[in-house]
């Protein structure tokens, strides 16, 4: 096992910035994903660590020691693509035992491992199978098993479940989850997909623009997000947030859609923010699954479009388009031009300032 420590990374291609800044301690063993939009600087990252790319400023430090000048090769990292690289002369077996061939480790423990491994991701009847002729999913997997085989102390996964249907990425979220803690290694996991980063990091690192925004357990940064950028990309849908203006008594916002209550804490911290002027003007949010919602006669909140999905509703809430959106698990039988009340769990409003996106409290 490996600590990774990214100490004040940053990452230019010419004058463009793909890195702004990144410091993130990641501990031996420990599964992290990195989370964020197409675009915001998660394979850049990723290069960086598996030695693809130099960082621009900044260093990489494996259990403390400086990679800097430290080729891939040298720096005992395993890694997964999105395309997976396959020799597709060889068959699953020969594929599977490329990396412990190179290692020159003994014909008898590359059948062992490969047998192993071959077993665990379910490939026990492919051997023979030449690897030209295998499907997208059974490819991804013996991509995965090709990395795996040779037990790296780091191991950096790359979107690898971006190209393989649904199904079997659902599958695959359980399968690599078990993998790695069954052989402990410290792995680093780039994704855009919220779903694959909740079920299976014990760590998310949220970025956006070349910018860590906030890292922290899958529970913390979904209840607890540091921004509204947080707020709105965990979650779907996302966290409610409604521009609303203080109160001057307190213990309420007045928004546009009607008068918002609070929690004792948020009363507090409203009481210290309403002394500074400058952040009266704020955020409420709170998480769709955080609200119920009653049919009125008239008054209330007027319901814009309501989304069965199955076991759950999505009400869309608005005048003249969904601002507020509640999900459910009974839709109370609500329908697009009646008007509901709204009552929001007081102890999950989280207080963002308008001007800042920064979490308040
Ligand atoms: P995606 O999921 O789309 O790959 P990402 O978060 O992994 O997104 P990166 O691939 O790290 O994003 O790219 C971050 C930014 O840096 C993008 O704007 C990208 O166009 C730019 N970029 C990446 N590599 C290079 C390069 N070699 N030269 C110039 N710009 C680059």
């Amino acid at each position: 096992m490996t600590s990774i420590h990214l100490e004040n990374l940053k990452k230019s291609f010419g004058a463009f910035q793909a890195l702004k800044t990144m410091d993130l301690k990641i501990n031996d063993g420990e599964f992290v994903a990195l989370l964020g939009p197409s675009g915001c600087g998660k394979s850049t990252t990723m290069n960086m660590i598996a030695g693809m790319e130099d960082p621009s400023e900044g260093r990489i430090l494996f259990d403390g020691r400086d990679m800097s000048g430290v080729s891939m090769g040298k720096r005992g990292v395993g890694f997964v693509f999105q395309n997976y690289a396959i020799f597709t002369h060889m068959n699953v077996y020969e594929n599977l035992a490329y990396g412990l061939r190179v290692r020159k480790l003994p014909e008898a423990e590359i059948d062992r491992r490969v047998r192993a491994i071959a077993e665990f991701l379910q490939l026990g009847p492919l051997l023979k199978q030449p690897s030209a002729k295998l499907s997208v999913n059974i490819l991804q997997r013996l991509a995965i098993g090709r990395s795996a085989i040779v037990e790296p102390a780091i191991f950096l996964l790359d979107e690898p479940l971006s190209n393989v249907d649904a199904a079997f990425r659902a599958v695959m979220r359980t399968e690599l989850k078990h993998l790695q803690r069954q052989f402990k290694q410290t792995m680093v996991y780039v994704t855009h997909d919220q779903l694959e980063a909740m079920t299976m990091a014990d760590r998310i690192a949220v970025m956006d623009h070349g910018v860590l925004q906030q890292s922290g357990s899958p529970v913390e940064v979904y209840n607890n997000p540091t921004n509204t950028f947080v707020a709105g990309f965990l979650g779907s849908p996302g966290m409610n947030l409604v521009r609303s203006t203080l109160a001057d008594s307190g213990g309420s916002l007045a928004a546009d859609m009607g008068t918002f209550g609070m929690s004792d804490t948020l009363e507090d911290s409203l009481a210290r923010c309403a002394a500074n002027e400058n952040r009266r003007e704020v955020y409420y949010g709170f998480r769709p699954e955080q609200a119920t919602l009653a049919a009125t006669g008239e008054g209330g909140i007027p319901v814009f479009f309501v989304e069965r999905i199955g076991a759950r509703t999505i009400v869309h809430l608005g005048r003249d388009k969904a601002t507020i959106k509640i999900v459910m698990d009974n839709d109370n039988g609500l329908e697009a031009g009646m008007c509901a009340r709204l009552t929001v769990n007081p102890g999950a409003v989280r207080l963002f300032d308008a001007e800042s996106g920064m979490a308040i409290g």
